[in-house]
């Protein structure tokens, strides 16, 4: 790649919070962006705002934890924005419920998104990293991977993204590629709004109790979250590898 050519970067579940301010944020960087969602119509938004603001960007509708859906999706991006070095494996679904109530369709919903749909995102975007010789992935993990009540299949995948990270780190620096985990708390998005919903609170009770228990006395925005990614995104970050980044508002025990 000459300094002049623009990095391609694939970000998913990006039609909305975290997802969305990633895209934005690295849109802003100066690399072009396929906004992934399950629905396309629902990307319009985030694709919309990164082009009135001079960016580029495609709007892609595919299911991660769909194999055939990832390949087709993935070949697409290159076709119309080039090879893509830079993935962010954000998408992600929550079906919290304690352990002898948690069903077999909520244990698989969530190791399907999460853990299959970043496996088959990352195999399928490799190929354009090391022909590169060049590539940044960024999984999003979870304070919840330290364990939290209610979230056995969660804190179960969002540990197993720690381990995918490490390994992803192991098996390709050699080709140029560093892969890292960021680990958020609590971000205000509509995965919290859910959660305030199932335990009968309203929003902004739910978020002024996570933020009395926060050191720096907030709770995290979509933006706090992209910027962490930008940094491990950047060319800058090429020895930095194998790491989780708890971005939580305070150390996590
Ligand atoms: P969100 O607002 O619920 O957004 C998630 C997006 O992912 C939605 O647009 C959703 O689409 C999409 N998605 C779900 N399943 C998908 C699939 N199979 N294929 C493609 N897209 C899919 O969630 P968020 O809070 O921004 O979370 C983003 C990531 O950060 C997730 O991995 C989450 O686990 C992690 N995280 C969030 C927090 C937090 O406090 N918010 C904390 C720690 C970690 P639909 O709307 O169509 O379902």
């Amino acid at each position: 790649m000459t300094t002049t050519e623009q990095r391609v970067a694939i970000v998913t579940g990006a039609a909305r919070g975290i997802g969305a301010a990633t895209a934005i944020r690295l849109a802003a960087e100066g690399r072009a962006v396929a906004v992934i969602d399950l629905d396309e119509a629902a990307c319009k938004g985030t694709v919309d705002t990164i082009t009135a603001a001079g960016g580029k960007a495609l709007a892609v509708g595919c299911d991660v934890s769909d194999a055939a859906q990832v390949e087709t999706a993935v070949a697409w991006v290159a076709e119309e924005l080039g090879a893509p070095t830079i993935l962010v494996n954000n998408a992600g679904v929550i079906r919290d419920n304690l352990l002898f109530k948690m069903t077999d369709a909520d244990w698989d919903t969530v190791m399907n998104v999460h853990l299959k749909g970043s496996f088959l995102m990352t195999r399928a975007i490799q190929k354009y990293m090391v022909d590169a010789q060049f590539g940044r992935i960024v999984n999003l993990s979870s304070s919840s991977a330290l364990g939290n009540r209610g979230q056995v299949n969660y804190s179960a995948a969002k540990a197993g993204l720690q381990g995918f990270t490490k390994t992803l780190a192991l098996e390709l620096g050699k080709f140029g590629v560093t892969a890292n985990s960021v680990a958020p708390g609590f971000i205000a998005t509509e995965m919290t709004a859910q959660t305030a919903a199932r335990i009968g609170m309203s929003f902004e009770d739910f978020k002024k109790a996570g933020a009395d228990g926060i050191p720096v006395k907030r709770v995290g925005e979509p933006e706090d979250i992209a910027n962490a990614i930008a940094f491990f995104t950047g060319d800058a970050a090429g020895f930095v590898s194998g790491q989780v980044l708890y971005v939580a508002g305070g150390p996590l025990n």
